[in-house]
């Protein structure tokens, strides 16, 4: 089959590690009957310089005819004196809200090679990581009400947590069906003890519940979740939560994994629609200088073979490549420690395409 992808190289170390991850996707079209149809197109920084405009409606029109978006990041030093909402990181929003990318998963894998990355004890963590934070991306209180005012102590300021039982539905669905795919564990990630719009968070994702009987589900306030995924992550499979408690989650639970270079990520739409990007940023300080890790790029690769176009083995192969080159000792500067051997960005996106044949 022929598959569409809009692909956003970006700025900084954008543009390498999308080159290496292209280059992997091209050795699984030589093995397999699938084709991949990139069309490149300018968000970020690249985009400014280009057309004015961080986020051209060129890019946006090429990102809805596609079946998935590959990008690899925006922004850098020489639009960090722009106004905020002239800065090439507006491109991400805007194409989160132009492409109604209401869920982010994030998934935590500890590969065994890299477990001395890895900040645990090695009892905790010793066989590997593997666990899925699937985020509400659009609601909750980054989007409600806020407001500022004048009081008798200074000023006082509010932000609305709100939530609708369509906006928790959906994203109880993505959590679900992607359980049914994993381990068929579900754990809600609330503050229903406190707060109103948690308690409806808990009865929707219950009812939600029903309908995957194969999927087992817990709850587990948020304050709890915090501690658990540092005593004890190996019991979690998928966590589903809201955009703050999320946001605050997945950033603690990458850091099992050691390198922000090792970690992808998805944000997926209606349907199975998804953009998919590396956790990091564009590196300006690496660009160009061949020491980018295009790994996190390569595994959002895999993450839109599996979730987006259904190609759950070509995905898997995609990872062991990856497992394959560290087990081999290679690493790149940021995940290099005594004893391994040093690459850069361009011979790790080879290894990976060779480790496939
Ligand atoms: P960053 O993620 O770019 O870099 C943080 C640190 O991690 C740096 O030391 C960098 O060298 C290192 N690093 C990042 N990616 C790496 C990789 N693949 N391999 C090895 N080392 C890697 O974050 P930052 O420095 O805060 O931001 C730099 C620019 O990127 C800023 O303009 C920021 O706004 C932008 N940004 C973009 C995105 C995105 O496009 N999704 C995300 C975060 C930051």
């Amino acid at each position: 089959m022929n598959y569409k992808i809009a692909v956003i190289p970006g700025d900084g170390i954008g543009p390498e590690v999308i080159r290496e991850t292209i280059k992997v996707l091209k050795k699984i079209e030589e093995k397999t009957e699938h084709t991949f149809q990139f069309t490149e197109v300018l968000a970020g920084g690249c985009a400014i310089d280009a057309t004015g405009k961080c986020l051209p409606e060129k890019t946006v029109e090429v990102c809805k005819e596609s079946d998935a978006v590959l990008l690899g990041a925006v922004g850098g030093w020489k639009w960090d004196t722009l106004p905020g909402d002239q800065r090439p990181e507006r491109a991400l929003l805007g194409l989160r809200k132009e492409l109604g990318l209401f869920a982010n998963l994030r998934p935590a894998l500890l590969f065994d090679d890299l477990a001395d990355a890895c900040p645990l004890k090695k009892e905790i963590v010793s066989g590997g990581l593997d666990l899925l934070v699937v985020r509400e991306l659009t609601g909750g209180i980054y989007f409600g009400e806020k407001g500022t005012w004048e009081t008798d102590m200074g000023l006082a300021a509010y932000d609305v947590e709100q939530y609708s039982e369509e906006e928790v539905r959906r994203i109880a669905k993505v959590a679900f069906d992607m359980a049914k795919k994993r381990k068929n564990k579900v754990t809600s990630v609330d503050k229903a003890n406190v707060l109103e719009s948690s308690r409806l968070w808990r009865r929707v994702v219950e009812e939600e519940a029903k309908k995957y009987p194969e999927v087992f589900l817990e709850h587990l306030y948020v304050d709890n979740a915090a501690m658990q995924i540092i005593r004890d992550p190996k019991q979690f499979d998928v966590i589903l939560t809201g955009n703050i408690f999320g946001d605050i989650l997945s950033d603690e639970a990458s850091q099992i994994t050691g390198s922000i270079g090792m970690l992808p990520s998805a944000s997926l739409g209606a349907g199975n629609f998804g953009m998919y990007e590396p956790v990091h940023g564009s590196a300006p300080d690496l660009a160009g200088k061949d020491l980018a890790n295009p790994f996190a790029t390569i595994l959002s690769a895999a993450m839109m073979l599996r979730y987006t176009l259904g190609l759950w083995e070509e995905g898997k192969e995609i990872e062991k490549g990856v497992e394959k080159v560290l087990e081999e000792g290679y690493r790149t500067p940021d995940i290099a420690s005594s004893g391994t051997k040093e690459i850069g960005t361009k011979e790790a996106g080879d290894r990976v395409a060779a480790a496939l044949d």
